[in-house]
């Protein structure tokens, strides 16, 4: 910006203060007031006038219509939460702001993204690796190898079929099959994983093939592990959407299998890359073990050179310390697939042979030439000897004497005589191989569990003998992102694929994270009426849980299959309106009411469609809006409503009247309307709760509502008998707060700098395009791949966009409307947390192909150390990432579930995002998120199309610059945070406010409700109050997961109210005290997903935290009808 209207700014800024001052000395509080002081309102007119002379950009009072009585204007700064001092903090710093670290021991991840080439050199038979040879002595009578062969299918819950489709075509037969074959035969295994299937499976049977089913998995042969809903994607997903379909898996299991079961291991083949924050997770549920696949070939084959492919995965707060609570052991498969040619052994040619569907004359043949032939006297030798030989090579590759081999494939052991052909022919082979000693190899049928028992007891008997081979199991920690399974073909598409349906799951997360707390608190009050409620929640959360599948929410199956989920989604969203709405109906104690007394504002009424507005008939009648908060803590914040006429007042829960703004209303792509208006105001709803304001109608000339006023650039007249409209004469526009100036051009309607008194830094946003690759067949973008040609390009038609501007008193916005793009960026001038960031939303509808659009953040940041970047995991860790240019573009784009950020010493450039999406920080101080992608071209991973059924999608972004007086340090260890700030933002980014429309006013209700009786303490937060199905009417069972996370407390807290944060208790929250409204009568602390009881360390009603956790209590409530 040039150094003059630099000046200018500052000038207007010391003027608009002055101003401030004067109201606020004279103690003016209103515009009628001040109407009996006229030279005061002279002069301020005088300098309003003078501040327009200055500069048009700057925030001016939007006009006002005439009598305000008693209107109450956005609060005066109160006081704000502030951090302890530095000196006098080291508790407070010590569990609130940092974790404990010490010296670095174990590895991380990006560590040995230093130390490899990724050159993909050819390593012969086993491609991605090196020619693998052993020592024959290695093996003896008394130390075997012990070979464990785990039967398993891959079941994806929709991909090329339906969820249902699959069931009905191949799912079913292959439950049956496995009952029938592990019943001929007790020695015989096998795993199965997706709870989902096996739901819809358990409704078909009868009671003795039920009794069946138990009697395997309670004699251990067949195991079910994981037992999530689905085997869930993680790069996508949130962190409480993976616990919930891991919760749903669980309750199911327990309800319908044991009461006693607890799931031992996890089975992750096929998620593209993988994260820790589902070790921890599982960690966190009780589960030990874990086996997984997907990971970038270079990063298996270093692992493997050093026998590392088995260890306990630390989350990294945990890194450094002895502290081992957090970790997961894990094992990972070393080469390319999960299939049977890539599992028994380095050579994928013989391990083919050994997959008896591939014997002619089925159709399943071996592409590398030699089918598999049946196991006879004549070709045992052979087969047995060629076999152990390949299982010798894999088990070089780690730690002990034990070898783990997977047997199977997507939807295997469909036919009875496909199930016999592998179980024979292997049972033929291991009585071969187990009575000829001189092969040293003892081989049966497996579960992973017996897998896992055996390497822990190795384990512990190489710890006891000191042995140094213990050194392969030391921990590791980071993720497995961005996952490549072949050359440079990274998987970093599905981070975008499809972002209206990634945007509808998080619609859905919290719609169904609100139902599930209303309606555990409205069960205590009044059980009755939430009969067939349950049902409604059961629904809705098996669809939520089943988007969470690799193939769903990574926008990775077939477009029909696509459909059928979001058909799914839709009913769930339905639902849980449904749920939230009769829910706070009792808890705002509407008790007289038969129906539904509110419509929800924002609801969507077809899959492929976006949320519509209610537009509320204001003309005629007095009208009232219920707020509900589903957070913890109280929420301040701007709302919009849609209303059709401009002569209102509104009220808030106290009769108070409060300030609002008429807008013209604008609808994407860039439509504005004079026949309905976006009526803004600020809204205080408590923590778990709801309040009520109320929209009065008023007669022609007593409005008190302040209209803003419009500027259009390169833009159609507007007419309006509402709105004075002007052009935009200046080429820079700004919106200004208390706490920061955004400042945007005119000509393109983009942001170009964020300042404040203590900085000024350049954020230029542009919106750019890769052209995905197309020309070779072996190497195109697809719904997984992302493979550009080259770097990005500036999008095309970017110039001369239709610009619209609106400056009020609560809101200020700027929108620009492209060809393919609307982006209109927001400014709220309240004093509260939202006030602190810059709103962007950006409508897209991308028609054009092979095109995959980003939004560039450019900053005067300077990008700390290799620029580094940051990019959250599932939201609720984040991890440090850098540019390595061996990666190419495709290999530096990453997972962003919520947030990303780039930071220097003083400044972080934070950018917030409602949804997933890919994200990258290709250059020094840049930041690049991906909005849409249209590759036309299958990448030839099984999914036979491209990816062109794009929608148009709006998506939310928040962006935040934030600066440290003491500087942001530069820490050793990669563990960074977000601030306080930033947290609560994405907490209320992720959690919006709904907005419940009453019909017509019902009488005799409250006006507000709380369900908390504290707000929570900062960093803690509520994941969910997950009712438990409904047993005794006397009493409402719910589960409590409570999340505490540690912030930066090197940035500021601006903006957070004094009052936002419950008791700091160093020695726990105590939820007795939290839920003293209501009548909790048991607290029970239990791991994550209630299988477990945990032996209370406190009194079991204190949650205390030592560092990050996620923790369950199950809460029990009396009831109405109990007392
Ligand atoms: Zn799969």
């Amino acid at each position: 910006m040039k150094y003059a209207k630099r000046v200018a700014i500052l000038a207007a800024f010391i003027t608009i203060s002055l101003i401030i001052i004067l109201y606020n000395s004279l103690g003016f509080k209103d515009y009628e007031s001040l109407k009996d002081h006229s030279d005061v309102e002279e002069s301020i007119s005088q300098i309003e006038m003078r501040l327009a002379n200055i500069r048009e950009s700057v925030h001016k009072s939007a006009s006002v219509l005439p009598n305000f009585p008693e209107i109450k204007r956005p609060d005066k700064p109160k006081e704000e939460f502030k951090l302890p001092a530095p000196d006098q903090t080291d508790k407070f710093l010590e569990t609130h702001c940092v974790s404990p670290r010490g010296e670095l021991s174990g590895t991380r991840i990006s560590e040995t993204y230093e130390e490899i080439a990724f050159n993909d050199i050819d390593g012969g038979v086993w491609k991605q690796g090196w020619p693998v040879t052993y020592d024959e002595s290695e093996y003896t009578d008394k130390d075997p190898l012990e070979v464990f062969i785990v039967p398993h299918s891959h079941n994806d819950p929709g991909w090329i079929k339906t969820f249902w489709d699959y069931y009905n075509s191949q799912t079913r037969n292959i439950l049956d099959n496995i009952v029938d074959i592990l019943t001929e035969n007790e020695q015989r295994r096998f795993i199965w994983a997706e709870i989902s299937y096996l739901d819809l499976w358990w409704k078909e049977q009868k009671e003795d093939r039920k009794n069946k089913f138990r009697k395997l998995v309670l004699n251990g042969q067949l195991e079910i592990s994981t037992a999530g809903w689905v085997m869930n994607d993680e790069a996508n997903t949130h962190y409480s959407s993976m616990i919930d379909q891991l919760f749903e898996g669980h309750q199911w299991t327990r309800d319908n299998i044991s009461p006693n079961f607890m799931p031992k291991t996890s089975w992750c083949i096929d998620p593209f890359g993988t994260s820790p924050t589902m070790a921890y997770i599982l960690n966190r549920a009780g589960i030990p073990y874990l086996a997984m696949q997907r990971v970038h070939y270079e990063v298996k084959k270093y692992l493997a050179r050093q026998k590392r492919l088995e260890f306990s995965w630390r989350q990294s707060w945990a890194v450094g310390t002895q502290d081992s609570s957090t970790d997961t052991f894990t094992h990972l498969f070393p080469f390319y697939s999960y299939d049977i040619p890539h599992t028994c052994g380095p050579d994928p040619k013989i391990c083919c042979q050994f997959d008896f569907k591939r014997m002619a004359p089925d159709r399943l043949t071996c592409p590398w030439g030699i089918n598999a032939r049946a196991i006879d006297n004549n070709n045992i030798q052979e087969r047995a000897s060629t076999l152990v030989d390949q299982y010798k090579k894999h088990s070089t590759l780690y730690g002990t004497n034990k070898l783990l081999i997977i047997l199977g494939d997507d939807f295997r052991y469909q036919t009875y005589s496909e199930a016999h052909a592998q179980f024979d022919n292997y049972e033929r082979l291991f009585q071969f191989i187990n009575s000829n000693k001189d092969m040293h190899t003892k081989i049966q049928w497996g579960t992973l569990n017996e897998y896992f028992q055996a390497v822990m007891k190795e384990k512990n008997q190489l710890i006891e003998s000191g042995s140094p081979k213990i050194e392969s199991f030391q921990p590791i920690s980071g993720d497995f992102f961005t996952y490549a399974d072949r050359r440079n073909h990274y998987w970093s598409g599905y981070y975008t694929s499809r972002p209206f349906y990634k945007e509808m799951d998080r619609d859905l997360r919290s719609h169904l994270r609100a139902a599930e707390i209303f309606y555990s608190l409205a069960r205590i009050q009044d059980t009755t009426r939430m009969e067939g409620m349950y049902d409604m929640l059961v629904t809705s959360r098996q669809n939520a849980a089943l988007f969470q599948h690799h193939d769903g929410v990574t926008g990775t199956a077939k477009t029909f299959v696509n459909n059928d989920y979001g058909e799914r989604m839709l009913t769930s969203l339905k639902n849980c309106e449904n749920v939230i709405s009769q829910s706070t109906q009792i808890l705002m104690g509407h008790h007289s009411a038969e129906n539904i007394i509110f419509d929800i504002d924002e609801h969507r009424v077809k899959q492929d469609g976006l949320p519509q507005r209610i537009t509320i008939d204001t003309g005629s009648e007095d009208r009232y809006v219920v707020f509900v908060n589903s957070l913890g803590h109280e929420r301040r914040e701007l709302v919009s409503i849609r209303v059709n006429s401009v002569q209102l007042a509104v009220f808030g829960p106290s009769g108070e009247n409060i300030l609002a703004q008429i807008s013209p209303a604008f609808d994407f792509p860039f439509q504005l309307r004079d026949d309905a208006f976006d009526l803004y105001f600020e809204i205080t709803v408590p923590p778990l709760g709801a309040s009520q304001y109320k929209i009065e109608r008023r007669e022609k000339g007593k409005s008190q509502v302040t209209v803003s006023k419009l500027y259009f650039h390169n833009h159609a007249e507007f007419k309006s008998n509402t709105f004075t409209t002007e052009p935009i004469s200046d080429s820079e526009i700004s919106f200004e707060n208390s706490y920061i100036t955004a400042t945007f051009t005119r000509n393109q309607a983009t942001l170009t700098a964020v300042h404040s008194s203590e900085f000024n830094t350049k954020v230029i946003i542009e919106f750019l395009t890769y052209i995905s690759n197309f020309n070779s067949r072996d190497d195109r973008s697809g719904a997984y791949l992302f493979i550009p040609i080259g770097s990005a390009k500036i999008f095309r038609d970017m110039n001369s966009p239709n610009v619209f501007v609106q400056r009020g008193e609560l809101i200020s916005k700027i929108c620009g409307r492209f060809l393919y793009l609307t982006h209109c960026s927001s400014l709220i001038h309240t004093k509260s947390i939202e006030a602190t960031s810059v709103q962007f939303e950006n409508y897209i509808n991308l028609i054009v192909d092979n095109e995959e659009v980003v939004m560039r953040l450019k900053t005067s940041v300077k990008s700390k150390g290799e620029n580094y970047f940051y990019t959250d995991l599932n939201g609720l860790t984040v991890q440090r990432r850098k540019y390595h240019s061996k990666l190419g573009i495709q290999g530096n784009f990453y997972p962003m579930p919520t947030l990303a950020y780039i930071e220097d010493i003083n400044t972080r450039v934070s950018i917030h995002s409602k949804q997933s999406l890919g994200v990258g920080s290709l250059e020094n101080g840049c930041i690049e998120v991906m909005l849409d992608r249209r590759p036309i071209y299958d990448d030839s991973r099984g999914l036979e199309q491209g990816v062109t059924d794009n929608k148009a999608i709006v998506g939310k972004f928040r962006l935040h610059v934030e600066y440290s007086q003491q500087g942001i340090k530069e820490a050793n260890s990669e563990l960074s945070f977000p601030s306080l700030v930033s947290q609560i933002t994405r907490e209320s980014l992720q959690n919006p406010i709904f907005k419940l429309v009453m019909k017509a006013k019902a009488l005799g209700a409250d006006s507000k409700y709380s369900g908390l009786s504290l707000p929570l303490p900062c960093d803690l937060q509520i994941v969910n109050i997950r009712a438990l199905s409904p047993q005794d009417p006397t009493k409402s069972e719910s589960a409590l997961i409570l999340h505490k996370f540690i912030y930066n407390c090197e940035l500021p807290t601006t903006g957070i109210p004094f009052n936002h944060c419950g008791n700091q208790d160093a020695d726990g929250v105590d939820i007795t005290k939290l839920f003293s409204k209501q009548r909790l009568v048991e607290i029970t602390h239990t791991s994550l997903t209630m299988l477990q009881e945990m032996k209370p360390k406190v009194k079991s009603s204190i949650a205390n935290f030592d560092s990050i956790d996620i923790k369950s209590y199950k809460l029990t409530f009396a009831t109405n009808i109990s007392q």
